[in-house]
């Protein structure tokens, strides 16, 4: 791939409706910033797009020039991949139309959409599909890698309720992609990442949600955190896929609810989250309350965007990040006490391990329905590497590194691709498991020469 400025790109100019941002153009800088400050890419050009059109033309051109190409959706990608040095960015970041169907009970969703944006559309109808925790995220690539958040025990992962998507692939065709048009193309988007085309439209289902509903934190001291993790492994087991619960570890921040005394120090946290009525909610958590002697509480019933945007203000871009992150079927004791010897020696206060709750809807689709076959994983460790300085990087790096290699005994061997820093083919290949052998047959079929390749790469199949 060439990294030279072709003779065309007076044409592309031209032709592109929406922007293109070179070097020397004002706002370069803040058009090559994403979320991760650890990423500090210069791309060449970067095509900010303004419709259908233009995303053809960008590709087109980068095609026939040779370029390596990166496509941004939210900037959200820990490992960077809405950026690249030398070649394109297609910057999907205006496209955020978002238009509600509510009585087909339908979101159609442009791909610079964030979740905040997708909320924000279906709410005013009373409805959701199931987005992550941080409402910045943006909705392509959160989709794409699979997607999970609150609703996923209620109502499966994001792609479970993906309709169809409006596609245009590598050799600047549009299509769409559905259970009937493009079916493999369809099976593919479906947690295989941004290997196949770039979105230009995503259909999502949506349920009746909220706009009220209960959620919260419970915090508990460091010291019991051992015996909170183990009643919330079994409590979990027989909870209503209505009711979901997720656990932090990490130095308490300043919230106001919190006693002077505990801020700074570690602490677990309950994170609460229940979508039916809020007084059988209300009795259904209270369990939870007597796992310790809590040092804080905040609970209560809110707007669902409300709790959507909850833990934004401890998710800001700008910080230096490094992710590792475990799947898991089951959470033995012995997970737990790595877990606690890491969480005792954080090495910074924004660092933290949360682990997700998946199962309920999310366990019952098949591995082989679609692309994202992690099916087997009911909970979710995320391992936030999260620090300011370049000087903190090697400590911080080096304890997210440590302890995913402690704790991987005890997880499935899976992963979620949304939450890979660059890790090498081989984790790739595990995270898609049996399901890696037919996605890079679909590869082969859509992008044979692999113009989609800042991602976590799936390396087309050779065709007989
Ligand atoms: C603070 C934070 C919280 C998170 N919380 C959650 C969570 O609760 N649940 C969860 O499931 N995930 C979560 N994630 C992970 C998130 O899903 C991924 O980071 C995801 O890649 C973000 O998508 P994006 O569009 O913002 O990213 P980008 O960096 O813009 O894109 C990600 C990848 O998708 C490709 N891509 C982007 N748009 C398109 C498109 N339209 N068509 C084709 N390819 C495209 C890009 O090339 C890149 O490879 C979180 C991430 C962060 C940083």
């Amino acid at each position: 791939m060439s990294t030279e400025l072709p003779d065309t790109l007076p044409a592309l100019k031209e032709k592109i409706r929406g922007e293109v941002i070179l070097p020397d153009s004002p706002g370069y800088d803040e058009a090559r910033t994403i979320w991760n400050a650890m990423i500090d890419k210069r791309p060449a050009v970067i095509a900010r797009c303004s419709g259908v059109a233009d995303v053809v033309t960008a590709v087109n051109f980068a095609r026939e020039a040779g370029m390596v190409t990166a496509v941004r959706g939210g900037g959200h990608n820990i490992a960077g991949h809405a950026l690249c040095d030398d070649g394109l960015v297609i910057d999907l970041s205006r496209l955020k139309a978002v238009r509600v169907d509510s009585f087909a009970r339908r979101a159609f969703v442009g791909p610079g959409a964030t979740l905040a944006d997708v909320d924000r559309e279906t709410q005013a109808f009373g409805l959701a599909t199931p987005l992550g925790i941080n409402s910045t995220t943006g909705i392509s690539g959160l989709t794409l890698g699979g997607g999970f958040g609150w609703l996923t025990t209620q109502y499966g992962m994001t792609v479970d309720n993906l309709v169809s998507a409006r596609v245009v692939t590598a050799d600047g065709r549009t299509l769409r992609a559905n259970a009937e048009e493009n079916s493999d193309l369809f099976w593919a988007l479906r947690g295989g990442g941004g290997n196949f085309g770039i979105v230009t439209e995503f259909e999502f289902q949506l349920h009746p949600v909220g706009p009220d509903i209960l959620a919260g934190l419970i915090v508990f001291p460091f010291t019991e955190a051992k015996t909170v993790l183990q009643k919330l492994r079994d409590f979990v087991t027989s909870s209503p896929p209505n009711l979901n619960v997720w656990t932090v570890l990490r130095k308490a921040p300043p919230l106001p609810f919190l006693p002077g005394e505990v801020h700074g120090r570690e602490i677990i946290v309950l994170a609460i989250f229940y979508s039916g009525n809020p007084e059988e909610g209300k009795k259904l958590i209270a369990p939870l309350r007597t796992f310790g002697n809590p040092v804080g509480e905040h609970i209560g019933v809110q707007p669902y965007t409300t709790w959507q945007q909850a833990f934004d203000p401890l998710l800001t871009p700008g910080a230096r990040n490094y992710w590792k992150s475990h799947n898991f079927s089951e959470l033995p004791d012995e997970v737990f006490d790595v877990v606690l010897d890491y969480a005792g020696r954080l090495p910074s206060p924004h660092c933290e391990i949360f682990i997700g709750r998946l199962g309920g809807a999310a366990a019952h689709v098949p591995p082989d329905a679609m692309a994202y076959g992690n099916r087997d994983a009911n909970f979710v460790m995320n391992v936030h590497g999260r620090w300011e300085t370049p000087e903190e990087d090697a400590a911080c790096i080096g304890w997210a590194r440590d302890f995913f290699h402690a704790s991987a005994k005890y997880a499935t061997g899976g992963v979620y691709v949304n939450f890979m820093t660059n890790d090498g083919v081989d984790r790739i290949s595990s995270a898609y498991g049996s399901n890696y052998t037919r996605l890079a047959q679909i590869k082969a079929k859509y992008d044979p020469s692999n113009f989609f390749s800042i991602n976590q790469n799936i390396t087309p199949a050779r065709m007989p």
